[in-house]
């Protein structure tokens, strides 16, 4: 059998990317490498005390790619395949999407390699305190603001800004985002990617002369970003026809409703089983004849092998990297529009800095204004970003990075290069 080509980790996609928007700026070389680089990473290993009594040992992460603009901002992942190539990746998006939503921090990114659904409640929380405690010496709310990702709640960033408040001997609400509303939590944080997959992709397909409900839509992933992103767009007409997550995909022609089947998941742990429609796998989704297609779970999941079967017009980026940069030329050579993760999902570090100013000003803004705000920031800069790929005849991603990096490029020249 001929051995597949070896696959790109995330670190060198995101690399990748770098370098095909950094072509269009003219940047001398070592601006380039500077800006490739991550600032600091800190690995630790850390003892958890399990239900059982036995002290168990995990790997925790914790990367700054960037602090030319601000404190660094970024999620934290507890997944069993979490690594310190992921994280360097998922950190360095995390820059270009804080720059390209003009937000005044640099990009971070954290996880631990755990599978979260296998430990107690009591398990979870103590692995949390530990983690916490181990990456504390970076974190803070002038430092570096962690916030959800895969496999981290609100509840997670609940136990984070305890710990770090109960070290400092007062609380620190600033220093997490993505918290429970009692806690300094922000209204609109759990909508707010979500939503922002859908104004996006709105916007995409009303350029393009296409109404939300003239669409059909797959999304895979229906944790924080695909349900959500799956109801807005449901709520604007779309027809959801498959959805699936970790365990496997379910379809129907005539559609889904993503509000039934959030109250199935909610009792069932997953959408595989849901009665009301047929099963498929994650391929059959990727692949599926639909308009638009919304990859919400994992990076890299679309790669050289799928993309020449990828039939969808419309790509919208609810997670992280889920292209390669193969991928994503192939679909670009096939006329697919591909609204980048960077653009596509960052209505969540939006409302997460969002959480950040309340918590600086102990004063907090209703669902109203939370969601105003969040639209007229990801329309203007999608606007930016479409002009700028019309403009310089690129692509959207390319058009995202070039906009993002410019602008970190334009902070790096103005601050200067100590001593
Ligand atoms: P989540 O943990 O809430 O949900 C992840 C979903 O993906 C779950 O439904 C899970 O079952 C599914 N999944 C996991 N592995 C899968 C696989 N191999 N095949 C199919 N489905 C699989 O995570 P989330 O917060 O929704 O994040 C999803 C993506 O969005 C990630 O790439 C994350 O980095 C990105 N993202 C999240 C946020 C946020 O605010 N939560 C913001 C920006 C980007």
């Amino acid at each position: 059998m001929a051995s597949k080509t070896k696959r790109r980790s995330a670190y060198e996609v995101a690399l990748a990317q770098f370098d095909e928007a950094a072509q269009y700026l003219h940047l001398p070389d070592d601006v380039k490498e500077f800006l490739r680089t991550p600032k600091r990473e800190l690995i630790v290993h850390f003892p958890v005390i399990m239900d059982d009594g036995r002290i168990r040992m995990f790997t925790g992460y914790r990367v700054h790619h960037s602090t030319i603009k601000g404190p660094t901002k970024g999620g934290i992942r507890y997944h069993p395949e979490v690594n310190l190539d992921e994280v360097r990746a998922l950190a360095m998006w995390m820059t270009w999407k804080c720059a390209l939503m003009n937000l005044p921090y640099g990009g971070a990114k954290g996880g631990v390699a755990v599978d979260p659904y296998t430990l107690s409640e009591g398990e979870l929380r103590r692995l949390t305190r530990r983690y916490t405690a181990e990456i504390s010496i970076l974190l803070g709310p002038e430092k570096d603001i962690p916030a959800p990702d895969v496999g981290t709640n609100p509840q997670i960033m609940g136990w984070i800004m305890d710990t770090y408040s109960i070290h400092k001997g007062y609380a620190v609400p600033a220093v997490v985002t993505g918290k429970p509303i009692s806690v300094g939590g922000s209204q609109g944080r759990i909508d707010a990617t979500g939503l922002g997959v859908m104004y996006t992709t709105r916007e995409t397909l009303r350029r393009k002369g296409i109404h939300m409900h003239e669409v059909t839509v797959a999304v895979q992933g229906f944790g924080n970003v695909g349900s959500i992103a799956a109801m807005a767009m449901h709520r604007e007409g779309a027809k959801i026809v498959a959805v699936s997550d970790v365990k496997g995909g379910i379809y129907n022609p005539a559609g889904i409703d993503p509000f039934d089947l959030w109250r199935h998941v909610e009792q069932s742990g997953t959408v595989a089983d849901y009665p009301l429609a047929d099963p498929i796998t994650n391929r059959d989704l990727l692949t599926m004849d639909v308009d638009v297609l919304v990859p919400a779970a994992l990076e890299g999941v679309i790669d050289e092998e799928l993309a020449p079967h990828v039939q969808a017009r419309f790509i919208a980026e609810g997670a992280n990297g889920p292209l390669t940069t193969e991928a994503d030329k192939i679909l670009l050579d096939k006329g697919v529009t591909i609204i980048p993760d960077i653009l596509c999902n960052a209505g969540g570090v939006v409302v997460s800095y969002f959480e950040w100013v309340q918590d600086l000003q102990s004063f907090f803004w209703t669902e109203d204004e939370i969601r105003r705000q969040l639209k007229r920031i990801m329309l203007s800069n999608f606007e930016a970003v479409w002009d700028t790929s019309l403009e310089k005849r690129i692509d959207l991603r390319t058009a995202a990075y070039t906009l993002a990096i410019s602008r970190v490029a334009e902070a790096l020249e103005a601050r200067g290069v100590y001593p």
